[in-house]
């Protein structure tokens, strides 16, 4: 199940108020990605809550690429971008790029210069931010301040004209270079930078800086409540002068809620890129990053990942969520959808001397125990086994319940079977064993003649099928590590040197044509997803979702 709204939260409260009010007719949201990089698991807090919001006021949501910085940006985020909001079960209304508007930016730009309320200044970069003032001191007024609108206007045009180079000149708001928020002492909203964009091409050589493009942007679509997270918040006076200044019609507000950090992981783009460029993980996708592609190679669905953000919440609180409560909902999700079946991911082959040679017979075994709905299937069994090598000791512990010298366990959906012999290469090492079975002990029979206190599984080795099985950990080992404290410089000394471990092993006939994001539980080792651009018909490769075993615990109150 997943939920069809959004909990109570402060967001809700306000729009409700401003449809009581008649401030606003329809609601209108949207989600606005800049195509620098993949979606992350932050991304779909983002996505989840101006999607579900709107719809539940009957209102809409936009797709629009904030594509604003032509350096960065490129098709292939863009589609993949659209690619993971789809997946994740989202439609869209409207699809747009920023860059569509750069045309009616232009004459907003010029409007504010004629109005006197900007002005272009040449002074450089470093410049501009040495006299930016600290919190305690106040700006300077730059040079340049004092041109004429003329000026302004003239110097604007041939900077769109190309005229100068990147870095030449910048054009600046005028506002108060006193201004207690920074964001207000002048701020740059158009720079000069000679490169190719993504959707326009070289018909620019300017473009106008994000805080200034957003609220235009929001405001040309028509949007009401502009959602986006806190560390924007020192921004929404600019954003509300830009609105006022530039004279548009329409006047979106934003409202902030708290960015959602996962631990064991960074989320910014820029600290995935480098994991992508440095080759630390397999691309954008890889099931170890915490992109949405990641997430779905990795075998996540998309209710997992509702469900999860959900739970998170929408507060204005920036929370480091525990992977475990990712995990929780994974398993919830697949726990009655799953196949539950049997393989091995290091095999021991196990003889069983007392079986008729050549002979197989075919053995029932339910789908998922939980959910009879599932039915059952029918695997082989015959005189020779994979078992797990975990699975049996020569010289084991006590409490040791699985197989060992002299002792007896059940195979599960099949009979008990006893060890009687060790078979060693000329190293010591254990090649395979040999085992008797009891055919009164038949799984499903009713046997009650006796108990043995261990069930381990198998697969019957003529018709075993090879797999791959790649086994992950998180990206960082430390359980209290996030974005927040993961540095740029050093997160990489940081990368978990087990975060993949990749194993060849076997599992049951029925499983060698498992398509990709095939998803099932493998018996006492967890959930696994057949990967989508390695798994091969006839040479499956399965991914590691996520173990068997959870301490965690929901919040009692949830
Ligand atoms: P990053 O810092 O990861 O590169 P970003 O904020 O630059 O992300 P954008 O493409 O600008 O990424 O983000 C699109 C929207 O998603 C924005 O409204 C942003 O506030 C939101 N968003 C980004 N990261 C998170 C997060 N961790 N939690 C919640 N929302 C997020
Ligand atoms: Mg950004």
């Amino acid at each position: 199940m997943t939920h069809a709204s959004t909990p109570p939260n402060f967001i809700k409260n306000i729009i409700t108020e401003d449809l009581k009010s008649g401030k606003v007719g329809k609601v209108i949201t949207r989600f606005p990605p800049e195509p620098n990089g993949y979606l992350h698991i932050g991304h779909a807090k983002a996505i989840w809550i101006n999607f579900t919001i709107a719809d539940e006021f009957g209102g809409r949501t936009n797709l629009r690429f904030d594509d604003t910085n032509p350096l960065k940006e490129d098709v292939e985020y863009v589609n993949s971008i659209k690619e993971d909001v789809k997946w994740l079960g989202f439609e869209w209304e409207e699809l747009h790029f920023a860059s569509d508007y750069f045309e009616e930016m232009y004459k907003r730009a010029l409007l504010l210069i004629r109005k006197g309320k900007a002005y272009v200044d040449d002074q450089s970069a470093d410049e501009i931010r040495e006299t930016r003032g600290t919190l305690t001191e106040p700006g300077q007024n730059s040079p340049y301040r004092d041109r004429s609108a003329e000026e302004n206007e003239d110097l604007f045009k041939r900077m769109r004209a190309g005229e100068f180079k990147d870095g030449e000149k910048v054009l600046r708001a005028k506002i108060d270079m006193a201004s207690p928020n920074i964001n207000l002492r002048d701020p740059i909203i158009y720079r000069i930078a000679h490169a190719t964009h993504h959707n326009t091409g070289d018909a620019w050589c300017i473009y106008p800086m994000y805080t200034f493009a957003h609220p235009l942007e929001d405001a040309i679509e028509g949007v009401t409540h502009s959602l986006c997270t806190i560390e924007f918040e020192d921004q929404r006076p600019f954003y509300d002068w830009v609105i006022a200044e530039t004279e548009m019609e329409s006047t979106p507000h934003q409202y902030e809620f708290g960015r959602l950090n996962l631990a064991q992981t960074v989320t910014s783009k820029r600290k995935l890129k480098m994991l992508v460029d440095q080759g630390i993980v397999d691309g954008w996708d890889d099931p170890r990053m915490p992109t949405i592609s990641g997430l779905r190679r990795r075998g996540y669905t998309p209710e997992a990942i509702k469900n999860f953000v959900f739970e998170a919440g929408i507060s204005k609180a920036q929370g480091i969520v525990d992977l475990k409560m990712l995990e929780h909902f994974i398993r919830e999700d697949l726990k009655m959808k799953a196949p539950r079946t049997m393989a091995v991911l290091d095999p021991l082959k196990v003889v069983i001397t007392n079986y008729p040679e050549g002979q197989v017979e075919m053995l029932e075994a339910e789908n998922n125990s939980e959910n009879e709905e599932m039915g059952t299937r029918q695997i082989p069994f015959s005189r020779e086994i994979y078992i797990e090598r975990e699975d049996f000791m020569e010289n084991p512990p006590s409490k040791y319940f699985r197989l060992f010298p002299g002792n007896e366990v059940r195979l599960k959906h099949a009979y008990f079977i006893k060890c009687n012999e060790v078979i060693k290469d000329a190293e010591g090492n254990v090649t395979e064993i040999h085992c008797t079975y009891d055919p009164e002990t038949k799984s499903g029979t009713g046997f009650t003649g006796r108990k043995v206190k261990g069930t381990i599984h198998w697969v019957e080795a003529s018709q075993a099928v090879p797999a791959e099985f790649r086994l992950y950990e998180p990206l960082i080992a430390d359980e209290e590590a996030d974005e927040e404290t993961l540095e740029e410089k050093t997160f990489l000394d940081q990368i978990n040197p087990n975060s993949l471990r990749v194993v060849q092993g076997f599992v049951e006939p029925g499983l060698k044509e498992a398509k990709p994001e095939d998803k099932f539980q493998f018996f006492r080792h967890g959930y696994f997803n057949v990967d989508m651009k390695h798994s091969k018909p006839g040479a499956p490769v399965f991914n590691l979702i996520v173990s068997m075993k959870s301490s965690f615990q929901l919040p009692k109150n949830s």
